[in-house]
């Protein structure tokens, strides 16, 4: 009888909770988009139900007064092989990961937390095209590779058949590498599968010809030098967005070359000056950090990536975009990336102001998964 009682509670409970609905009065309120000061939102079955000027009446209300309501962060650049990675960062309000080199028979598992508020929602690329023995080979998981243009149609089948949301290439000359038609082909069969093609690039010259071969994106920003006028002009026509990593150049300059910092941030403010260039002619910026690499986090860390991308020029709101709706929509990510009508209500709730002093973000309080708070 009791044991009766204690199930009919807790499926009432459950219930409440699935059903729950409540509304946000005077936030401050980032839709992705445009900044709107004393904003009141009303979240019902997951989704962001009705956005008012005016205070909401609800039985349940949250009062927003100098807090900022943001969607939700997405970190478009990491590598997860846990769930606990995913479930720490949700924790910091980044709840899209995009993984851009997975273990393959991992991506099943990972794919099924989506249902979990206490998760990130996982998105990948599946095993990053590499050439034998090339970059990306060497962290002991199996890695399928190919080394000419005729297996790159293969090749992108089997990502997509292992659920690659996307098609990552490896184009690192410190190793074996992919030449240019192999890279280019991928690119092709990539868009033929209606998969974007992303690109892992380190020097200028190599990020100059994948993006003339139509490469959607690139997942770091090239390190070696500058782009030259001629190629700097020539990519004007060109269609892409960079994932600039800053943070991870950063960490990668300390650890694995012994730099101090000063010295770390120096190499830095060249590729924060590639990236100012590139935002100057509206390439898209979108954030990532590149973890476990350079021992980042999967969560927090997102947000020293957006002051590096601050500091490098990108104004405040779009640094947001960086991080929200620009990765929903050159990823596709459904639904996610805005806070409109209809959108799911995925989103921070920060005290403080980030959409004028970027370092704010940090004071995430409440984040919420389509409208169930992430404990
Ligand atoms: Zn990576």
């Amino acid at each position: 009888m009791k044991t009766k009682l204690l199930y009919s509670l807790l499926f009432f409970t459950s219930f409440l909770f699935s059903q729950e609905s409540f509304v946000i009065n005077n936030v401050r309120l980032f839709d992705g988009e445009k900044v709107k000061e004393n904003m009141s939102i009303l979240i019902a079955d997951g989704k962001v139900s009705k956005i008012a000027s005016e205070p909401i009446q609800h039985q349940n209300i949250i009062d927003g007064k100098g807090k900022t309501l943001l969607p939700a962060l997405t970190n478009a650049h990491v590598h997860v092989w846990a769930p606990a990675s995913l479930e720490q960062a949700a924790k910091a309000g980044v709840l899209n990961l995009l993984d851009m080199h997975a273990v393959e028979t991992l991506i099943p598992m990972m794919k099924g937390f989506r249902a979990s508020n206490k998760h990130a929602d996982y998105y990948c690329a599946g095993g990053a095209a590499t050439a034998p023995k090339g970059h990306g080979t060497q962290y002991g998981f199996p890695t399928p590779t190919l080394t000419k243009p005729e297996e790159a149609k293969d090749f992108v089948e089997g990502r997509v058949k292992a659920g690659a949301d996307y098609i990552k290439i490896i184009r690192e000359p410190w190793k074996a590498t992919l030449n240019e038609e192999t890279t280019k082909a991928l690119i092709t069969a990539a868009h033929e599968a209606n998969k974007k093609a992303v690109i892992h690039v380190s020097k200028a010259v190599d990020a100059h010809e994948v993006l003339k071969n139509k490469a959607d994106g690139l997942v770091h920003i090239w390190e070696d030098t500058s782009l030259t006028k001629e190629q700097f002009d020539d990519l004007k026509g060109e269609e892409f967005f960079v994932i600039p990593t800053l943070l991870t150049m950063q960490k990668v300059q300390e650890l694995f070359y012994k730099k101090t910092k000063e010295q770390a941030l120096e190499k830095v403010k060249n590729m924060q000056d590639e990236v100012k260039r590139l935002y100057e002619i509206g390439v898209p910026i979108l954030a990532g950090t590149d973890p476990p690499n350079g021992n980042i986090n999967y969560g927090t860390d997102l947000y020293k990536e957006l002051k590096l991308l601050n500091d490098a020029g990108l104004s405040t709101v779009d640094v947001l975009k960086s991080a929200t709706s620009l990765p929903a929509i050159h990823f596709n990510l459904k639904d996610k990336g805005f806070l409109k009508e209809g959108y799911r209500a995925d989103m921070i709730l920060v005290d403080g102001n980030p959409t004028e002093n970027i370092e704010d973000i940090a004071k995430t309080k409440r984040v919420f998964k389509q409208g169930k708070e992430v404990k």
